[in-house]
């Protein structure tokens, strides 16, 4: 018997809330609450309609903490799923703290008058949570989430140590719009403009964004041009793997994604200062968010695939020398808005969102404090990857990447 309390309605938690409904051995009862309720109510009626259960549904402002611990009283969920975004993390984690409820979820902590990627602040509430004997698991998605998972496997199976890792992230996906993006306008076009970060002995090797790019051929796919962006889990993959020399994250975008986003940019409205406008303060790039195309709008007119994964380079663990090995899943669009009712980027994170759950309630991720994906045994969660629509492949290459 287990009772989760979801935050945020968009295209992951629709992913997500299907995928519990499905699940309902584990997850028994499913309450859903988000700023907008009639998102809620459209994802509760779509579960009912796909999945036969019932998902009651809530107003809420996950950044009032008061009102954030009396709707958790009111529910008293085993765990709360932050699937809202990443500005509302550490007020849903006082919630938790002061409710006494276990958290998870898929993106770090960022304030909002900064694009800074760190885990930071959410780190620092590692005592706290462990003091309440209670366990918040950081960033359950896919990237960060799976990938994270996907490394530790290496670690576990493949390699004894990692010299090289890079972390390719493909979106082979055609929504027919001349530019949208497929999760939250706001986070995506912050996190792609901000300057591209890796690790490389020992330090941070920062670069302008979208200057560094491979092409590099994606089964599934086909060749796509993949920029270097600094992207979470390259911080907590060097901390718990600390021999590795270098680390990147590359993300494929297409020329006219990169056409439309340096106009937007040139002309300044992806910039998050504020400015007058008639009167009142408004930030550009929450106005841009609010005119381009809904994440969650895309799924019916997507076809094509996603394609991510990792390619890790090491001292082999049967002692045959330094061996490279490319780990990924293949996620097809109109599979997963047959089955949800959503896109697959919503798809590819929805998903690890559940099962991150799933490990937690069922106590195989167990824990007191705060932690990230890779401090725990990867193979449950690499099953239930097999089990739930997210099907992972291992391959031998020849040598090291030559990117
Ligand atoms: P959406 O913008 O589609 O959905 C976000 C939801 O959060 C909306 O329903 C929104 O409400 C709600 N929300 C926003 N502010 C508040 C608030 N103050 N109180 C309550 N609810 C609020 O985003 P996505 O579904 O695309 O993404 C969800 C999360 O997943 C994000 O944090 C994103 O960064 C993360 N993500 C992680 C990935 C990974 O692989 N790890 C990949 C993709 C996304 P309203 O409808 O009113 O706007």
């Amino acid at each position: 018997m287990s009772t989760v309390l979801v935050i945020g309605a968009g295209g992951v938690s629709s992913v997500c809330v299907h995928k519990m409904a499905f699940n309902a051995d584990i997850f028994t009862s499913i309450h859903l609450a988000s700023r907008t309720k009639s998102k809620c109510d459209a994802i509760a009626a779509s579960v009912k309609e796909r999945a036969g259960q019932d998902v009651s549904t809530y107003e809420i402002d996950a950044e009032e903490v008061p009102a954030m611990v009396n709707l958790i009283r009111k529910v008293q969920p085993s765990l709360v799923v932050n699937l809202a975004l990443p500005y509302q993390d550490l007020p849903i984690m006082d919630a938790c703290l002061e409710a006494g409820v276990h958290y998870l979820d898929t993106a770090n902590y960022e304030p909002k008058d900064e694009a800074k990627f760190e885990y930071k602040w959410q780190w620092a509430y590692h005592d706290r949570f462990k003091e309440a004997g209670l366990m918040a698991l950081l960033g359950s998605g896919f990237d960060p989430g799976v990938t994270s998972v996907f490394t530790m496997w290496f670690k576990k199976h493949k390699l004894k140590t990692i010299r090289q890792l890079d972390i390719l992230d493909c979106n082979g996906g055609d929504h027919g719009q001349a530019f949208a993006t497929n999760f939250n306008p706001e986070i995506n076009i912050r996190e792609v403009t901000a300057p591209a970060r890796h690790w490389e002995n020992g330090e941070w090797v920062e670069t302008p964004a979208m200057q560094v790019m491979t092409e590099f051929d994606f089964d599934a796919v086909g060749p796509k041009n993949a920029y270097m962006m600094y992207h979470e889990e390259l911080e907590s993959l060097t901390k718990f793997n600390p021999e590795i020399e270098r680390a990147r994250f590359w993300m494929t975008f297409g020329d006219e994604y990169i056409k439309h986003l340096t106009v937007l940019q040139n002309v300044g409205m992806t910039g998050i200062d504020p400015i007058k406008y008639q009167g009142r303060e408004i930030i550009p790039l929450q106005f841009l968010a609010a005119v381009l195309p809904k994440p969650e709008t895309l799924g019916e007119t997507t076809t094509g695939n996603t394609n991510i994964g990792c390619i890790a380079t090491g001292e082999a663990l049967d002692g045959s020398g330094e061996k490279t090995f490319y780990i990924n899943n293949i996620c097809s669009h109109e599979a997963a808005f047959e089955e949800t009712g959503n896109q697959g980027v919503s798809y590819t994170t929805g998903v690890p969102a559940m099962i991150g759950s799933a490990m937690m309630l069922s106590g195989t991720w167990i824990g007191d404090g705060v932690f990230n994906m890779e401090e725990f045994d990867p193979d449950p969660f690499m099953d239930m990857l097999n089990q739930h629509g997210l099907p992972w492949q291992v391959k031998e290459l020849d040598g090291p990447v030559e990117f």
